[in-house]
């Protein structure tokens, strides 16, 4: 599992470099450890969090969606290409600050533009938990960070549904 970087390691507020392909054997294994790392701790993790200012994210959807069988998905060098006007309110927390929790408004819906482990440009619209989600882990590879957002600090032990809570 690779250590998590957390704030206020500058880093975090760093924008992240695009990926060129075809990826190196270093950005290959970043990867992998990159899975074995979100698949133990949450649901995104951005690589800035584990120390790399690149633009690669991922989000193990079977901790999105609560069991559902759905696919892993990795978002290289990702752009947000529609927001929503209708923006919705959530909890979120964040590996890089433990024990934080913040109610923050963004767009409900988004869509993206990313590129897949090949080079492939793909697209994806997203709602709910997964937009969420996406828009969490691509502020990462802005250097944007979720206690910046404007929203409001939730103290744990207000939590009422700690299922509810995106980190
Ligand atoms: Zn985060």
């Amino acid at each position: 599992m690779l250590k998590i970087i957390t704030y206020p390691n500058p880093i975090l507020e760093q924008v992240a470099q695009d990926v060129t392909f075809p990826l190196d054997n270093v950005t290959k294994t970043l990867i992998k450890n990159m899975w074995a790392t979100v698949k133990e701790l949450g649901v995104g993790l951005a690589a800035p969090q584990v120390g790399i200012s690149k633009r690669i994210c991922l989000i193990h959807l079977a901790n999105v969606e609560k069991g559902k069988s759905a696919k892993d998905l990795l978002l290289i060098n990702p752009i947000i290409i529609f927001n929503s006007k209708i923006e919705a309110q959530m909890i979120e927390g964040c590996l890089s600050f433990p024990d934080e929790f913040w109610k923050i408004w963004r767009p409900a819906n988004i869509e993206i533009e990313y590129q897949d482990e090949r080079g492939n440009l793909k697209k994806l619209r997203a709602s709910k938990w997964l937009s969420r989600v996406i828009q969490h882990e691509t502020d990462h590879l802005e250097g944007k960070i979720f206690i910046k957002k404007g929203g409001e600090k939730i103290e744990e032990k207000d939590l009422q549904n700690k299922d509810e809570i995106i980190d």
